[in-house]
């Protein structure tokens, strides 16, 4: 085992004693060892991979834990150079890789999957320390990313295409899908290892090859992703890793949303990102396939069960400290059972929630990915008081990333937390008398990703789930993703769909071959 971070910078120790000291007071100088990362080298990998190869760049950026602020890795600057060797490369492995067999590639995503398995809790590692999320969620992610490869490699057996009744005698009409080519996968932190395998075993079942840019704060797990792709025999050129710092990924994201040689353009992360890269890819009229954001409502009726409801809304919102894209972002409670449930919610935020490092057992809050990130928490709860809200819980903004789990009750439709996704741990509460109101509460938003509704009654339920203008609809549930259902958005949420039986679509050609000149 190699510890990482040798190379602490000067700057970064006062502030992580410091933030140490706040988080865990008492902690001895000793126990600080403790947030270290211990993960064995051959998948601490810090170079890009392309053509099957670790290629260093002319510089290398750093990668921090955010919790501490310290530097845990410097990892190879690709730039829009090393981009264009990996889409040339991605395209050379294509014309083999889509030649072979269905089985074949599924038994190569089915051994990528054992290993991640085999080596989960060091994939759960990089993944808390780069992206600060508790160990357990980490653990978590790594079983939820590892069955994606698992799911697309029984998928990949099964992409038929139809034969069609023709309308005249001397012809058959075959409908026949194929793999559309090199795919450039462009991923969030907030899930550094699902967000790829989510797209990339789609991809690479229907016969595509892939680019993948991961974000520039969580490269680490995606390297990782590369190096466990290549011993479990996937062919060079077919996966491909290209990190780089924030400078630079405008440039590399030029390669992959624009280079001819490019079929689809695959991205997770911001709506307003995903705009620039949809303007890219028009010019060559790639296909693309956007995961964007959200702005859930989660809609409690007077009916709910109130302990059912205080547990989903705990999962929804807090897991990785409210940074999911499907995290209810409005609280819609109805009157008569508004004060209940707020005072219910607030107990078991103080029972549930826990601030700290997501290696320390116990955490279930970690930081936020970055001080920007926080700022907008706080900014988000300093306007929403201005206008009337009332904070309940938390509120303040602590060292470093770290921000209070925060509750705000009397929250207006004219607040900024009602109009702009959060990212953040924060949960603010409307007040509504009828269910008309409710839904035109949660449907006035130019996104829709994600809802939820709380309620034992069945008529509301069938009215609210179909109503709803969102991809995706949690019914008295607040953790709804799995590989076997379809994960997707409406509006400026995006296009497309992953997961299930529709997420290989997007990276698949429907050819039409008119089989004439029969004679009957
Ligand atoms: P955030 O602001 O939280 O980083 P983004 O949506 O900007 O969210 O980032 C998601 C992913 O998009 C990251 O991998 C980021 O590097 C990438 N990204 C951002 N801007 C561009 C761009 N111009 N070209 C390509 N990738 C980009």
């Amino acid at each position: 085992m190699s510890r990482l971070c040798p190379s602490m910078s000067p700057v970064c120790v006062p502030r992580t004693l410091r933030l140490l000291r706040q988080l865990f007071p008492g902690l001895p100088a000793a126990m600080q060892r403790l947030y270290s990362l211990d993960v064995s080298a051959p998948l601490l990998r810090t170079q890009g991979y392309v053509d099957g190869r670790w290629v260093s760049a002319a510089s290398v950026f750093p990668v921090l834990d955010p919790a501490t602020g310290q530097e845990i890795a410097r990892v190879s600057d690709c730039g829009p150079a090393e981009a264009k060797q990996a889409v040339d490369a991605a395209f050379k492995a294509f014309q083999s890789w889509k030649q072979r067999s269905a089985k074949e590639r599924s038994v190569l995503l089915r051994r990528w999957f054992d290993l991640m398995t085999n080596h989960k809790e060091e994939l759960a590692r990089l993944i808390t320390f780069e992206c600060g999320k508790p160990l357990q969620e980490s653990l978590s992610e790594v079983a939820y990313s590892a069955s994606f490869l698992e799911w697309f490699s029984e998928e990949a057996r099964r992409v038929y295409g139809d034969i069609v009744p023709s309308p005249n005698k001397d012809r058959k009409i075959l409908l026949l899908k194929q793999p559309v080519g090199v795919s450039s996968i462009i991923t969030p932190w907030n899930f550094p290892s699902a967000m790829i395998t989510r797209k990339v075993g789609a991809a690479l079942a229907a016969g595509c090859t892939v680019v993948v840019k991961p974000a520039e704060d969580t490269p680490l797990s995606a390297l990782a992703l590369a190096e466990l792709a290549e011993q479990a025999g996937i062919p060079a050129g077919v996966f491909n890793v290209v990190p780089c710092s924030r400078e630079k990924t405008p440039s590399v994201g030029e390669v992959l949303c624009t280079d001819p040689l490019v079929a689809i353009v695959s991205f997770t992360g911001s709506t307003a990102t995903g705009k620039v890269l949809l303007r890219m890819a028009a010019d060559t009229v790639k296909k693309a396939s956007m995961e964007l954001g959200g702005h859930a409502p989660f809609i409690v009726f007077d009916s709910a069960d109130i302990d059912v409801a205080v547990r989903g809304a705990m999962a929804s919102k807090f897991r990785n400290s409210g940074q999911t894209c499907v995290c209810s972002n409005r609280f819609l409670v109805q009157s008569g059972i508004h004060d209940r449930f707020v005072e219910q919610l607030g107990r078991a935020m103080d029972a549930e929630l826990r601030l700290g490092h997501g290696s320390e057992p116990g955490t279930t809050q970690g930081p936020l990915i970055n001080s920007r990130a926080a700022e907008k928490v706080v900014q988000q709860v300093s306007d929403a008081v201005s206008r009337g809200a009332k904070v309940l819980k938390g509120g303040k903004r602590l060292d470093g990333s770290f921000m209070e789990p925060t509750l705000l009750a009397d929250v207006t439709t004219d607040m900024l937390c009602t109009k702009e996704e959060t990212f953040g741990p924060l949960l603010p509460v409307i007040r509504f008398n009828t269910e008309e109101e409710a839904l035109a509460i949660a449907n006035a938003s130019n996104v829709g990703l994600a809802g939820y509704c709380y309620s034992q009654d069945v008529s509301q339920i069938w009215r609210v789930m179909e109503a709803l203008e969102t991809g995706i609809v949690g019914i008295n549930e607040g953790l709804l993703s799995t590989p076997e259902a379809s994960f997707g958005g409406v509006k400026e949420s995006g296009l497309g769909r992953e997961g299930s039986k529709y997420g290989i679509d997007d990276y698949l050609d429907v050819k039409y071959v008119c089989f004439g000149g029969l004679k009957p």
